[in-house]
């Protein structure tokens, strides 16, 4: 069976995780506090104790955490994975991490024998746990194939940017995109709150519009509803996916972002007021009564 080291078990990881099982693939699991295990624990993963101690003979180590510092702790600290990783063990990086650190990870894990490639992902918790996420890859071609067997019970749909980062740099793009619609649809829906229009007429001409992307109509009925039960995405990770794209923004572009300085403000307002709510729930900051002038 190959084997496949688990790192990271939070909404998106747990059920990725879930679907090596599924497969019968020998899986060894680590996140930072055991509890979210338990359950994978049962199903036949085995716990290790560390992310070193996960990827002992290891086929491919896949790491899904939080952010930049979440990654270099798991791979390149005093127990990261790369400090136990057999040379030609594949280093598949799930996270969202920025375009600079997919970079300096790819050298320094290759440094060490091992072959990287950034797969950060589309799709919401419920696609990860039933494999149907699209996976977002920079790799050089070969390794791709190598990877292949493992990236498959992750995926509805692979999609190959180019070679190491090129995924990172599309995922960035596409959730400052998301930050920008997501935003800029709070400030309309406040509006037309305020102004007193019929909000059902006001949902259905969003969802059937010019402007009714999967994003706009899935958080327009959310929002319309203040209905954010179970967060799926949170204010904090959407603030820091527009942040690290707004970086790379700054250093490919002559022209200042200005929309993305944008998103990034408005999430700086979402994830003050609560980090790990949804991140459509900034309704509730920009529709707030206004105050004594
Ligand atoms: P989450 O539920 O907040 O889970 C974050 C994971 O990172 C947990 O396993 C957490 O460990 C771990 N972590 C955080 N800081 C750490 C640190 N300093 N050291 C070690 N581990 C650390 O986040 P998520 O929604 O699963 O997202 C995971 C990644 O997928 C993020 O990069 C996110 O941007 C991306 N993503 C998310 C979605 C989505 O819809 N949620 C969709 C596409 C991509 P604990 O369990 O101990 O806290």
């Amino acid at each position: 069976m190959p084997r496949v080291a688990f790192i990271g078990l939070g909404r998106m990881g747990h059920g990725m995780a879930g679907r090596y099982i599924a497969a019968g693939f020998d899986v060894s699991l680590w996140n930072r506090s055991k509890a979210k295990a338990e359950d994978l624990i049962a199903r036949g993963a085995r716990w290790a104790t560390s992310p070193a101690d996960a990827a002992v003979d290891a086929d491919a180590i896949v790491t899904m955490v939080a952010d930049d510092e979440a990654s270099r702790n798991v791979w390149l600290g005093e127990h990261g994975a790369a400090t136990a990783a057999k040379p030609g063990t594949l280093a598949i990086e799930c996270s969202t991490v920025s375009y600079a650190h997919a970079l300096e990870l790819s050298r320094e894990l290759r440094g060490r024998g091992l072959i990287y490639i950034d797969s950060p992902v589309t799709g919401l918790p419920d696609a990860a746990a039933s494999g149907k996420l699209t996976l977002l890859v920079g790799a050089e071609p070969a390794d791709l194939e190598r990877a292949r067997p493992f990236l498959a019970p992750l995926a509805g749909t692979i999609r190959h940017f180019g070679p190491v980062g090129t995924g990172t740099v599309f995922k960035l793009i596409n959730n400052l995109m998301g930050a920008v619609q997501i935003a800029s649809l709070a400030e309309g829906i406040a509006m037309a709150e305020k102004a007193g229009l019929d909000m059902a007429i006001v949902a259905e001409s969003l969802a059937t519009g010019a402007v009714a992307s999967p994003q706009v109509i899935r958080h327009s009925r959310r929002m319309i509803a203040r209905d954010f039960a179970g967060a799926s995405f949170t204010a904090a990770l959407r603030h820091k996916d527009a942040a690290y794209a707004v970086a790379l923004a700054e250093s490919l572009l002559a022209a200042p972002p200005v929309m993305g300085r944008a998103a990034v403000a408005a999430y700086d307002l979402a994830k003050a007021a609560g980090p790990d709510d949804d991140e459509g729930k900034m309704i509730e900051i920009v529709a707030r009564p206004k105050g004594p002038h």
